[in-house]
């Protein structure tokens, strides 16, 4: 049978009965999205361990392994928690050759896996995972930070999910190289519709040396990112960035980006007692 054949079995198989690839107790992992019109440019599988840098610097753990596995057929969310509120989700990848946070966020499963957390958190660590294998920018030639209000789309589906599940806040979490916007280590926000979004960037900002970046009015610069989309359907988001050349990661860059989520969550109010430290 033509791999073609499998996945598109998979994806079929998909929709009657979500994958559940592991259950460690408070721990769940599913795919969340495959591809689009049975199209093979679409899936969003891959072999992430293929990237080196990816597969330098992530633990090497069971759940990585998990991770791993069914990041081949498709987009993996993990869940963390038994579904309480608050309810926070981080997304990383939503462009491929962004490494840290997707290195980060790999390693933020790890460390919250096995801590008393207050309410429930959702890691999608690799949106593209094809893309990330290939160190690959965009999913099936399109920047997915531009097209999260499109349907159909990976980062669109996303933001599905995170209304179903009625997510109360989103971080986005990116790098931006040297010379390029915003080029620095940074949070991006906007004030309008939700000005706890804008509370969230100061407060993310302070306490990780980034800068803050606010807008006045979500979707306007940036129609179809998945913060400002998230904003605009009643999520409150933010954008995180640290300076990494795209394609790389190093040690400082993956705990930079690792830091912004911890302070993201403790914004959150799901990690109440932990110190600001990943050496844990
Ligand atoms: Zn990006």
């Amino acid at each position: 049978m033509q791999l073609k054949s499998i996945l598109i079995l998979l994806l079929v198989f998909s929709c009657i009965m979500p994958v559940n690839a592991t259950n460690n107790g408070d721990v769940r992992l599913n795919i969340i999205y495959m591809g689009q019109n049975l199209s093979h440019d679409s899936f969003t599988g891959g072999n992430i361990s293929k990237n080196i840098f990816l597969e330098n610097y992530i633990p090497k753990t069971n759940l990585t392994d998990k991770i791993i596995f069914i990041a081949r057929f498709g987009t993996p969310m993990i869940t963390i928690g038994n579904g309480s509120e608050p309810k926070v989700m981080i997304i990383a990848g939503v462009h491929g050759n962004e490494l840290p946070a997707q290195i980060a966020a790999i390693k933020m499963a790890n460390y919250l896996k096995n801590k008393n957390i207050n309410g429930t958190v959702y890691i999608i660590p690799v949106v593209s995972p094809w893309g990330t294998s290939q160190n690959m920018r965009y999913w099936n030639g399109k920047n997915l930070n531009s097209v999260a209000n499109n349907p159909g789309t990976p980062t669109n589906t996303i933001l599905r999910y995170a209304n179903d599940l009625k997510v109360n806040m989103i971080g986005d979490f990116h790098s931006t190289q040297p010379g390029s916007y915003p080029g620095n280590y940074s949070v991006l926000c906007s004030k309008h519709p939700l000005y706890e979004s804008y509370n969230m960037a100061v407060n993310i900002s302070n306490h990780t040396n980034s800068s803050l970046i606010s807008y006045d009015r979500a979707g306007v610069d940036y129609p179809g990112a998945v913060e400002d989309m998230s904003n605009l359907e009643g999520i409150p988001a933010v954008t995180c960035e640290v300076l990494s050349p795209h394609g790389t990661a190093n040690s400082e860059t993956i705990d930079r980006s690792f830091n912004q989520m911890l302070t993201f969550l403790k914004f959150g109010n799901v990690i109440l007692k932990f110190k600001l430290t990943m050496n844990n």
